[in-house]
């Protein structure tokens, strides 16, 4: 260890081995205090040292700064042992050579507390079983600065400040940050670091073991005159290997015997300091930090004047640390301005505003490149707020956004593209396959209303005709600006195609949605337009919202029957094929579970279902689901029916739905009730009675999931579109013969 800083082994772990804890509980002899001279057991181990000894010394030594050693013994036990063998080191030392009175007792105390800052290091460099790394031992050696800050606090003797400050200092003056060198470092200081040394190397480390006395006073002789002082180190190796065992009994005599406590406490005394500066190695990690950033970052004190400038800033601005750092900051010197150009008001600075009222600001703007154009940025700038809510300044974050803002530029023009109708700037058809389906199962699953309208122009090939391509394209154009302004958020307006558009009305039921075509009916039918010379034009709408065991596509088709609807009737107008039994909707949650335990064995859903309505308005309400669910009539006789769906037939617009397909089977029976009303009137109601039961075409389907789920939502949606509720108990009761057949309103012969 020839020239090797051997302020390291003192300071770079600073971990002792005095497990007193473990310390038996016989008598501790004064002697015990020292280190054991003899070859074989130097080494300090745990049964040297009994608190309660350590905690007499101590006290009587330090008054009431003896919290302060009991601080440093709670944050590091072997710290605080270490420091305790070094003050009585020190002590027996600087007696023997005729040290005494107050400069003696002001090298007890600076020993006792020369590792006291140690508190404020991270238990994990102090525990640390390996050598520390150079940053780990930077941040370690902060401890000297902390015990400084520490003894500042409560040490009235500039002289115990003199001696802890210097302890680590150099002889010769090599040692970074220490300014005396040779003799004019106080000789409490120059003792202090032999001593300190030499119980380190002496002493057991968890990253280390302990040297045998030789090899440990080998070392301070061979960093005598640069690390030590040559001439104390002689002394000090005289003394070692001499007897010192008539010293140690005098300072232990002295310790406790001739100190005052009340004495000790005149080194003390409450003097607040204000918290240093962060030095390094924090600052360090810092400056390294901020160099390498590709942002620039800039700080601004409370007067806005400009404390840092890093290379970030540099590199964006191309604007040189040395022309800003100390002058008043303001947006024209990088030329800062709003994102659309427009210079920034002082009012409005973002850097102003943290400062001037704390406020934080994250915004997209402009500023002079290196090269002199533009540059856009993301501007961060967050108020540095201290402790009482003192500001101190603020922080300016600027991030070049110019690759991503013509990236995202790229992205949204992609979307749009792939999104948006050239023409008319609303969704495309492809956007709207892409959101019905998922409006459809959100809303379902949500139990939430949804509903759909469907628009046509009137004539339109006339428009076309009569004012020509050109103007048609800006009725076109006009016509989706109307739906768009009526839309709400989480509304979507397309172009379904041609002159056909959707607006897909996300929570709103079809009494809502036809309200709202009908608003925009009228709007439309009273807006006059200029292409057109002055006319207007008119639209014909269907609606309808979204039911119980709807799919995308029986929902659009609906919507699409009522647009139909419309048009038959004249067109500008509105035609809803809403839900008009809220009954239809299963009422409770186990509707499956009862569903299929009536269900017969070869059907996968089945049901008893009675709709409020004679048999003909039945048969009605049955097309409305035969023509939306694309289904086949397959057989008829009577009143009994089979319907096919599937088998080819898109159910689904987007996911396929396999070679199967489903049977369904309706009987039906017109039914007679008597009802009495509250004034106790009793008169007959026409309902009708519906047996279904659906099966697969092959019976190996029936066990498809696919399959089974389908046959569940096609009994759902059926129950809707006929307004029916399961035949309860007592209805089942009064069921009477049908009297009516159901082929005579279908408009079809009866099957044999
Ligand atoms: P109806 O009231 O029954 O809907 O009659 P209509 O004339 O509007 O219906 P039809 O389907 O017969 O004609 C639609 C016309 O819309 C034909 C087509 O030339 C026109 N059209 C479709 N897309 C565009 C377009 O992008 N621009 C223009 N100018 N016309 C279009
Ligand atoms: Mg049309
Ligand atoms: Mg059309």
């Amino acid at each position: 260890m020839a020239n090797a800083p051997l302020a390291d082994a003192v300071s770079s772990g600073g971990v002792y081995d005095v497990g007193v804890g473990s310390a038996p509980a016989t008598t501790c002899r004064v002697s015990d205090l020292f280190r054991d001279t003899d070859e074989a057991s130097h080494r300090v181990t745990g049964a040297e040292m009994r608190q309660e000894h350590e905690d007499a010394l101590v006290r009587v030594r330090l008054g009431v700064a003896a919290s302060l050693y009991a601080a440093l013994r709670c944050k590091h036990q072997p710290t605080a042992a270490h420091s305790l063998r070094v003050a009585l080191g020190c002590s027996l030392w600087a007696a023997s050579r005729g040290v005494a009175g107050d400069e003696l007792d002001q090298l007890e105390v600076a020993a006792l507390l020369h590792d006291i800052g140690k508190v404020g290091v991270p238990d994990e460099l102090l525990m640390k079983p390996r050598k520390l790394s150079s940053d780990e031992a930077q941040l370690m050696n902060r401890h000297r600065k902390m015990g400084l800050y520490i003894l500042l606090s409560c040490c009235e003797s500039v002289e115990v400040m003199h001696t802890v400050g210097n302890a680590a200092a150099w002889y010769d003056g090599s040692r970074p940050d220490f300014e005396l060198q040779g003799r004019d470092i106080p000789l409490g200081a120059r003792l202090l670091a032999i001593v300190d040394a030499y119980d380190a190397m002496t002493t057991d480390h968890v990253y280390r073991p302990a040297m045998s006395r030789e090899r440990a006073l080998t070392e301070l002789i061979e960093c005598a005159g640069r690390q030590f002082d040559p001439d104390l180190v002689k002394e000090w190796v005289e003394l070692q290997l001499g007897d010192i065992t008539r010293l140690q009994a005098a300072v232990a005599q002295r310790w406790l015997v001739q100190l005052d406590q009340d004495a000790a406490n005149r080194f003390w005394g409450f003097n607040p300091q204000p918290w240093p500066q962060e030095s390094e190695p924090q600052l360090l990690f810092q400056q390294k930090l901020l160099d390498a950033m590709h942002d620039g970052v800039v700080f601004v004190d409370t007067k806005l004047e400009i404390t840092l400038w890093n290379r970030g800033a540099e590199r964006l601005t191309g604007i040189g640390r040395d022309a800003v750092i100390g002058h008043t900051w303001s947006a024209e010197m990088i030329d800062m301005c709003e994102e659309n150009g427009r210079t920034v008001a002082t009012a409005n600075c973002p850097v102003v505003n943290a400062v001037e009222h704390g406020r934080q600001a994250h915004r997209r703007m402009t500023i002079g490149g290196r090269d002199g154009k533009a540059l856009q940025v993301n501007v961060h700038a967050v108020p540095v707020i201290g402790p009482n809510h003192t500001v101190f300044g603020a922080t300016l974050v600027l991030h070049d956004a110019s690759p991503e803002s013509s990236l995202e530029a790229q992205c949204q023009q992609l979307h749009e593209q792939v999104t948006k109708d050239p023409l008319t700037q609303v969704a495309n058809r492809a956007a709207f396959d892409q959101a019905h389906p998922g409006y459809v199962s959100s809303h379902l699953a949500a139990k939430s209303p949804y509903s759909l309208i469907i628009t046509d122009i009137d004539h339109f090939k006339r428009i076309n005709d009569t004012f020509g391509h050109q103007a048609g394209d800006e009725a076109l154009v006009k016509f989706a600006a109307l739906l768009r302004d009526g839309c709400r958020p989480g509304d979507v307006v397309a172009r379904y195609g041609g002159e056909e558009f959707v607006v897909l009305c996300s929570n709103c039921d079809s009494a809502t949605a036809s309200r709202r075509a009908e608003e925009i009916r009228q709007q439309i039918a009273s807006t006059a337009m200029e292409m057109l010379d002055g006319q207007a034009i008119t639209a014909s709408f269907g609606v309808t919202d979204l039911r119980p065991g709807d799919t995308p596509d029986t929902m659009l088709r609906r919507a699409d029957r009522a647009l139909l609807t419309a048009k038959d009737q004249g067109r500008n107008r509105v035609e809803v094929i809403g839900d008009e039994s809220a009954e239809s909707r299963p009422k409770q949650p186990g509707f499956f579970r009862r569903l299929f335990a009536r269900t017969d064995a070869a059907a996968v859903a089945g049901q008893d279902l009675l709709t409020p309505v004679p048999l003909k308005v039945a048969i009605e309400k049955l097309r409305g689901f035969v023509a939306d669910h694309g289904a086949e009539l397959v057989k008829i006789h009577e009143n009994d029916l089979v319907l096919r769906i599937g088998g080819g037939v898109p159910l689904l617009r987007r996911a396929s739905d396999g070679a199967w397909s489903l049977l369904i089977e309706l009987s039906f029976s017109e039914q007679l009730f008597l009802r009495r009303s509250t004034a106790g009137q009793a008169s007959d109601q026409v309902h009708t009675h519906v047996r279904v039961a659906i099966r697969p075409k092959r019976s190996r389907d029936a066990k498809r999931p696919e399959v089974r789920q389908k046959a569940e939502q096609l009994l759902i949606s059926l129950r809707s579109y006929l307004m029916a509720h399961d035949v309860g108990e007592d209805e089942k009761g009064v069921l009477r013969k049908a009297t009516t057949l159901v082929a005579t309103w279908l408009g079809r012969s009866p099957e044999n």
